[in-house]
């Protein structure tokens, strides 16, 4: 009985243990400060079949703290969907900031689209229809982009997390920061496999596997903040 209560609520978008107090965050302190445009977002967003994939709007709020706190004018988005991180984003970066976004899917973008054009930062974003690692190995090929970019949101494809980072920790300045997205896939990270549903097995292990390869790296100071899914921050150090 109290596992099966453990599960249903450990599946809902919300870790915490409580859905009233994840509602309560977002209640006090996440939707009074959201911007009408990121509500508006989240409002066509939710309409989506696939709406559980778009950034929690308290991650979100955290995200957009952190890049404020480290200036962040020239970042990297892995996976836009709708583009709640990425407008979000756009919001919080400075008038000259640039965002190289990345997603091999262009479609769900065109929905959020025409917001981002009204909230006035479409001209900050460079979209890039592609799958996401030829895009960061192009950008290597300029020694320019070296060191160039302050941040990095990683919210796609989780078989390549490692391979991802491998390239950001060129790409994104000593003091710049990488998050990772979803690193505590629905709670299942704590769950043994056979409890785990079988859609989410392999998607567990390859958590597992970064939450270990992030945790032993020395390159980066590390938190998994759990928020959303779970946001794993690093700031690289070397
Ligand atoms: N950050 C988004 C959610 C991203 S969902 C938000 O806030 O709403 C994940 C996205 O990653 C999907 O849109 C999918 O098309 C994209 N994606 C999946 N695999 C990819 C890959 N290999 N390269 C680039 N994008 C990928
Ligand atoms: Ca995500």
């Amino acid at each position: 009985m109290d596992n099966e209560k453990k599960e249903s609520t450990s599946f809902s978008k919300g870790l915490l243990q409580s859905e009233e107090l994840y509602q309560y965050i977002l209640g006090t302190s996440v939707y009074p400060r959201e911007s009408e445009h990121l509500k508006e977002l989240r409002d066509i967003t939710a309409t989506h079949p696939r709406a559980v994939m778009a950034t929690a709007p308290d991650a979100g709020q955290l995200i957009a703290l952190l890049l404020k706190l480290i200036n962040a004018k020239r970042t990297i988005e892995v996976g836009v969907f709708t583009g709640y991180s990425l407008l979000l984003t756009a919001l919080t970066i400075p008038e000259d900031g640039k965002i190289v976004a990345i997603d091999m899917n262009r479609e769900a973008y065109e929905i959020g689209l025409p917001i981002i054009r009204r909230a006035g930062v479409d001209n900050k974003i460079d979209f890039i229809e592609s799958e996401a690692l030829p895009v960061l190995d192009q950008l290597l090929e300029d020694p320019g982009n070296e060191n160039g970019f302050d941040f990095a949101f990683i919210d796609a494809d989780k078989i390549n997390y490692w391979n991802y980072h491998e390239r950001l920790m060129k790409l994104v300045k000593v003091g710049g920061i990488v998050v990772y997205d979803n690193t505590l896939w629905a709670g299942t990270v704590a769950l043994s496999e056979q409890s785990t549903p079988e859609a989410m097995r392999e998607g567990r292990q390859r958590t597992l596997d970064v939450n270990k390869l992030l945790a032993a790296d020395s390159r980066v100071q590390i938190s998994l903040a759990p928020l959303g899914d779970g946001i794993t921050i690093c700031r690289r150090i070397l």
